[in-house]
């Protein structure tokens, strides 16, 4: 074995002094953050960016200075959905955030590329390594709640995240037909040998109202979320349903000004933690 240098992120030994905190990086040092959540799904489209955006609009509402970090550096969504299209800025003290209207501060490599349509063709150390920067090189200032639109899945971003990150909970996102596969069950496990507390499951696309009888019609089968909840130990947070409205709220960039009190309970647990 060579000898050690003390930096357990290039280093594949298992010792004894590897520990989650030797992964740490310290946020920019103007930076001042409160509570971070990372907002996690088995997989892409399931809701995950919906949920992140909604979680810091709902905070904003209450008064808190809310922020996110987009993490899906290859399919973010959060800028369109606040309606930004502007670039981020950058000063010699570091990288600025861009403000949304509704005054959330958010980061996202669509806010660094030329063109918000140019695909990000980089390895995935390379994409780790730019989300690792996003915490350590972003002035994030005053913020009371972050939340981090993480990439789907298992891979070497979500482990970057989870390793290099303080994070104070983790919220998962499934969709009904997600449970059945065992996609969802992965990012559980995953947070849980990292040692990152679970703050419960939220249940995407879980029903649509009828808009003629306002029935709750359960597309994709009734309950599974909960069930799936209960085999994990883990808090069942609610339900949202297929909205039209909240989609069309998302594609106009107008997610600030969407109505719904279907994460209120998440928030209420949020806003204690
Ligand atoms: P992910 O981040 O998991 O990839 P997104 O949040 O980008 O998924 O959602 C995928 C698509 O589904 C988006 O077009 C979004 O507007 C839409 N969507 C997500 N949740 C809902 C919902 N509850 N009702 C209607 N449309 C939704």
């Amino acid at each position: 074995m060579s000898e050690c240098t003390h930096d357990c992120s290039s280093c594949s030994s298992e010792c004894a002094d590897r520990k989650p905190e030797s992964f740490r990086k310290e946020p920019h040092p103007m930076s001042k953050i409160k509570k971070v959540f990372a907002v996690v799904s088995g997989k892409g489209g399931v809701g995950k960016s919906m949920v992140t955006g909604q979680l810091a609009v709902l905070l904003s509402r209450r008064g808190y200075k809310a922020a996110v970090l987009d993490a899906d550096i290859t399919g973010p969504s959060i800028p369109k959905m606040f309606g930004i299209n502007e670039s981020a800025t950058s000063s010699e003290l570091g990288l600025h955030p861009v403000r949304s209207g509704g005054g959330i501060d958010i980061m996202s490599i669509n806010l660094l590329l030329p063109n918000e349509t140019d695909p990000v063709i980089w390895r995935g150390p390379v994409i780790a390594g730019v989300v690792t920067q996003f915490w350590t090189d972003v002035i994030w200032e005053n913020v009371d709640f972050m939340f981090i639109d993480m990439p789907p899945g298992t891979g070497d971003v979500p482990l970057t995240i989870f390793q290099s990150i303080p994070l104070d909970g983790v919220i998962i996102v499934a969709s009904p037909q997600e449970l059945v596969s065992m996609v969802v069950e992965k990012a559980v496990k995953m947070a849980e040998m990292l040692s990152v507390p679970v703050l419960g499951l939220i249940e995407n696309m879980s029903y649509y109202v009828c808009p003629d009888c306002g029935k709750k019609l359960y597309i994709f089968g009734e309950g599974k979320t909960e069930a799936a909840a209960k085999r994990h130990g883990l808090r069942f947070l609610g339900s949202v349903p297929i909205d039209s409205a909240l989609a069309d709220k998302a594609d106009k960039g107008e997610i600030e000004s969407f109505q719904g009190d279907w994460l209120t309970p998440t928030v209420d647990l949020i806003e204690k933690s």
